[in-house]
């Protein structure tokens, strides 16, 4: 059988990247503008699936635990839920394409509360490609992972707020997670 391969595009949203982003990760996070808009259409022309999975948050909602540890962000009917930069285009682009899928999350990680491991299981995706910003990167890798996927991170298409946390992350999806970190070509990095 033939495996196929998935881009998951975590979080890259005008809140968690643009300087007025109510959680933003800035600079760093804006520094992987390029490089994450064109990976994802790498990924997409070779014939990958892509799917964005996107915070969705409620306003005052207060039985979710990230309201006692974070500011509101990512309210569902806000901008701040827009992709930022160019990514915003390509999903413009294909968002009626059938390999392109746009999939609301309430937690971290892109599996917690969706049918994201369902669709890709359908298509019999065993690979799947991280893209995005900080702790729901870090999430969805680990839920993958005891999901049984192998793993891919593009290194050049990943950013944290802190360059410790980023190191560490970078550290754990190779060492803890066996994952492949991969450039901007998908390539592994070989270091
Ligand atoms: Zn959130």
């Amino acid at each position: 059988l033939l495996m196929a391969k998935a881009l998951i595009s975590i979080d890259y949203t005008e809140d968690f990247v643009a300087d007025h982003g109510k959680l933003t990760a800035g600079a760093p996070a804006q520094a992987i503008s390029e490089t994450i808009n064109q990976v994802t259409r790498l990924a997409f022309e070779r014939g990958d699936y892509i799917f964005f999975t996107i915070d969705a948050h409620e306003e005052n909602d207060v039985f979710h635990p990230e309201s006692k540890l974070f500011p509101p962000h990512n309210i569902i009917g806000t901008s701040g839920r827009n992709l930022f930069g160019k990514l915003a285009e390509f999903y413009q682009e294909h968002a009626d394409d059938s390999r392109v899928f746009w999939m609301d999350k309430r937690h971290y990680s892109a599996f917690s509360g969706t049918d994201l491991d369902i669709r890709l299981r359908e298509r019999r995706v065993d690979t799947v490609i991280l893209t995005g910003t900080d702790i729901c990167v870090l999430h969805t890798a680990i839920d993958a992972y005891n999901l049984g996927y192998q793993i891919e991170v593009v290194k050049p298409a990943v950013a944290s707020i802190w360059p410790e946390n980023h190191a560490f992350a970078l550290g754990h999806f190779k060492n803890t997670l066996g994952a492949k970190l991969v450039d901007e070509n998908l390539l592994e990095i070989t270091e």
